[in-house]
């Protein structure tokens, strides 16, 4: 190749870039002649205060909404919940009942029933004797329908328990003197372990049927079952229903003094007698004795007769065994 061909290439490439930049140049210079905005930009980069409006660029730095955010953000006012444990106390229902505390030799229910819920803790006993005295069983059955029909009756720091029917075998057995006995024929008030005899002499007792005193004292799952239960309880009061005539027998070998107090309190509401009628029986293994014995005031009341439940008298009675005092 000729160094002069060369050359000459070298030149129409030079001319050539250089008429692109020139024409480049002007095009340009055009451009910003035409845009005084973008020639304005070039010149002076700092932005021009066009006319009276104030620098809204200072607008952008009033996020003060941002800080109260963080304000809202404390949540100090939460620990109100840790009050709402309170009521994990659930409050004990004014009455409960039937509570089984046992089963009878043939295996029925021993039933209470619970009312009020005071530290003061009473007991009434019914059905002792079973169908033979089985008004009362109907006593307790209406006492317990008053009283929860009457809650009011119970004073706020008494509990009261009554157990309908200590004997139910013998109740369900007959309702007359065969009925007496529990399913072994144990007369339960000879079974208890106060002064208890195999053997008693029958002049002036209860001799329409043969009754026994049980294998030994308290081998009557009745007795161990209210046994227990009593045991399980403190009890400073305890009325246990009979039938009929005699009155109110106030236990404990030798008897009670408080037994005694509580005696004269239901004696001066009702016409049953005090001091009971004495026919000369002798008492062996008899529960309001071990109960008196134990430091619980306990009373074997008589009701008048076989049929009647004296129940306006013996509600005078009750009220006056919820608000005695020793
Ligand atoms: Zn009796």
């Amino acid at each position: 190749m000729a160094a002069s061909s060369s050359r000459k290439l070298r030149r129409f490439v030079i001319g050539f870039w250089a008429f692109n930049l020139c024409l480049g140049l002007l095009v340009t210079a055009a451009w910003l002649w035409k845009n005084p905005a973008a020639r304005a930009l070039i010149i002076s980069p700092t932005p021009i205060p066009t006319g009276t409006d104030p620098p809204t660029a200072t607008a952008s730095f009033v996020p003060t909404a941002t800080f109260t955010l963080t304000a809202t953000a404390v949540p100090s006012d939460t620990p109100t919940p840790t009050l709402t444990p309170t009521p994990t106390s659930t409050p004990i229902p004014f009455s409960e009942g039937p509570i089984v505390i046992g089963t009878s030799v043939e295996g029925r229910p021993l039933e209470v029933y619970r009312f009020g819920t005071g530290a003061t803790e009473r007991l009434i006993v019914a059905g002792m004797h079973g169908g033979a005295e089985y008004n009362t069983i109907q006593l307790a059955d209406e006492l317990i329908a008053y009283l929860g029909d009457h809650p009011e009756i119970v004073p706020p720091e008494v509990t009261l328990y009554i157990l309908r029917a200590l004997n139910p075998d013998g109740a369900a057995r007959s309702h007359d003197y065969l009925g007496r006995t529990n399913a072994n024929l144990v007369d339960l008030n000879r079974n208890w372990p106060a002064n208890w005899q195999k053997s008693w002499n029958p002049t002036g007792c209860w001799t329409l049927t043969y009754v026994s005193a049980g294998s030994g004292p308290a081998s009557e799952p009745e007795t161990q079952a209210l046994m227990a239960f009593i045991q399980a309880h403190h009890f400073d009061g305890l009325i246990n229903y009979h039938s009929a005539a005699l009155g109110i027998f106030p236990g404990g070998i030798p008897i009670s003094e408080a037994s005694k107090r509580l005696a004269e309190a239901v004696a001066a509401v009702s016409t049953y007698p005090y001091p009971p009628i004495n026919t000369g029986c002798e008492y062996t293994g008899g529960m309001v004795d071990w109960t008196a014995n134990q430091g619980i005031p306990s009373l074997d009341v008589e009701l008048t007769d076989h049929t009647d439940t004296d129940f306006e008298m013996n509600l005078k009675v009750l009220q006056v065994f919820l608000n005695w005092k020793q």
